[in-house]
């Protein structure tokens, strides 16, 4: 097994790796272990301040740099992230947990929104629209917004952040980022791309800390600060909701999910179960856009279970960097608690459990936070897991028989991020499509996600879209120009 990192990492304020006032740190620990992989800087309210001034400062002359230019560092970027792959993909493993080989495809992933956004950097066009006064011309301006917050969550802790920067970079604004605690080195590696890239002192701050409330606080009263993007969970959201509103903030909110995969009789069985198995095990299942409730039509239930279940039963458990892992731990001790929970009340309110749902302890999980991978057959409205996401490699499947009544199940949620269904009926295909309340569809594909496409949810997913072509208008205000007396031609 390749060895865990012990790196100590620094805030990057103003172009300077520094430690933080007062130089406290935290310990950054692996999840499979419970050893310490590394430590950061516990941030204080003087160093997000002082990260404020740094992007203020550096503003002006950022948003000035041709857009050519600015796309040029942001390619040099993705090309560093490639190069150093390996690093951070370790570094991520051994803070975060995922297997190595997803590890390296986040890495991959990530950069490519560095690559996407250098593309759209160059095509901020405006508009001159035909004036109503023949006498007066009509511009539309698209400009940065400003000095941008990011808040990033533990669980893609590259590509969450390069979703942001990218887009913040190519429309000319710069940037504060606070990634989460559990993942801060992952962050800083990547922040030393974009720095090595030649991006300028202030265009992008690293400011970690163990008070994300405090964080958000000095961030939210910084009149500087216009616009901030957030990732994370649902309740979270909530409180930037609240807190933006004293000076009328930007937000972009990516929140939680809770994704139903729907398997119709038609469908490619075989398809279908590597399907839900990428979308619902990628990361020990913990992915805003992981299935959450499988639901299969009555003809094809139990060949679709037997399937599921031989491919579920062979997934290898453990470190993340040890050779052929597929599910690597959960995050901590709390999520594997919640996953727990879940099947013990789908358990005691009636559904099977056919595989799994078990903490694993004994040996080289001892210190980890395990739970095997599971599947229920038999999930109902009654039970959690129905209505809360889980976080975890939990597969529950319910049975339906027509194609309202799965429609109204799926859509029975206060989420409304990502949906799949396989079918093989191109009229159902587009019907299902457009009645789904979901922001992502995935028809006949487990994997949506792509830095050429828009990604964001409806209802308490959020609102707001990353990446596709619209992603760099959450960070551009639009600006309309009337000329007045310049006569007709
Ligand atoms: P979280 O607890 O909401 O944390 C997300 C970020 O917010 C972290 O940086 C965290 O810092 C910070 N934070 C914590 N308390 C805060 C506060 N009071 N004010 C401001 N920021 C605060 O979420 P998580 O557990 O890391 O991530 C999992 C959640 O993210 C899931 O619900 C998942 O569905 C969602 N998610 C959504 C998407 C999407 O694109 N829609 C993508 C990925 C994940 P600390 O780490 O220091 O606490």
């Amino acid at each position: 097994m390749a060895t865990t990192i012990n790196l100590d990492e620094h805030l990057l304020i103003g172009g300077s790796w520094i430690d933080a006032t007062g130089g406290a740190r935290f310990d950054v620990t692996d999840p499979a272990t419970g050893n310490k992989v590394g430590s950061m800087p516990n941030g204080t309210e003087a160093d997000v301040k002082a990260a404020i001034d740094a992007a203020a400062a550096a503003l002006p002359g950022w948003r000035s740099t041709p857009a050519i230019q600015r796309a040029r560092i942001l390619r040099k970027a993705a090309d560093l992230m490639r190069e150093r792959a390996e690093e951070i993909a370790t570094a991520m493993t051994s803070e975060q947990g995922k297997a190595l080989a997803e590890a390296k495809g986040e890495v991959e992933y990530a950069a490519s929104f560095f690559e996407w956004f250098a593309g759209e950097a160059e095509r901020v066009y405006g508009e001159v629209v035909p004036p109503m006064n023949t006498n007066n011309r009509v511009l539309v301006l698209r400009q940065p917004v400003g000095v941008v917050a990011a808040i990033t969550p533990w669980n893609f802790p590259a590509a969450m952040m390069t979703r942001k920067l990218g887009p913040a970079m190519a429309a000319g604004c710069t940037s504060v980022v606070k990634p989460a605690s559990a993942t801060p080195l992952t962050a800083a590696l990547v922040l030393r791309c974009i720095e090595d890239a030649g991006a300028p002192a202030g265009v992008v701050n690293l400011v970690t800390s163990r008070d994300a409330g405090m964080v958000a606080n000095t961030i939210f009263t910084d009149g500087r600060v216009k616009k901030i993007s957030f990732t994370g969970s649902t309740e979270i959201g909530k409180d930037l909701i609240r807190a933006s509103a004293e000076q009328v903030k930007r937000l972009s909110l990516e929140l939680g999910g809770h994704a139903p995969y729907i398997i119709f009789d038609d469908a490619d069985l075989d398809e279908a179960v590597e399907g839900l198995i990428a979308s619902k095990y990628r990361n020990a299942g913990q992915t805003c856009v992981c299935a959450n409730r499988a639901f299969v039509q009555r003809g094809v239930y139990d060949a679709f279970l037997a399937k599921l279940t031989a491919k579920v039963d062979a997934m290898k458990v453990g470190h993340g960097l040890a050779e052929g892992t597929v599910i690597g731990p959960l995050i901590d001790s709390r999520a594997v608690d919640k996953a727990d929970e879940h099947v013990q009340d789908a358990v005691a309110k009636g559904a099977k459990l056919v595989t799994g749902g078990v903490r694993l302890t004994d040996g080289e999980f001892a210190n980890g936070s395990f739970y095997a991978p599971t599947i229920l057959d038999g999930v109902t409205k009654e039970m959690d897991i129905f209505y809360e996401e889980t976080f975890g490699p939990v597969a529950g499947l319910t049975v339906f028989d027509t194609e309202d009544e799965v429609i109204e199940l799926a859509n029975d949620s206060i989420y409304g991020l990502a949906s799949y269904f396989h079918t093989k009926d191109y009229a159902r295909l587009m019907r299902v499509a457009e009645r789904l309340e979901y922001g992502i569809v995935g028809a006949n594909a487990g994997i949506i996600s792509a830095a050429n496409v828009p990604f964001g949810g409806v209802k308490q997913s959020g609102y707001g879209r990353e990446g596709g072509s619209v992603g760099i208008d959450e960070y551009l205000d639009v600006k309309y120009v009337l000329m007045g007396g310049v006569g007709t031609v």
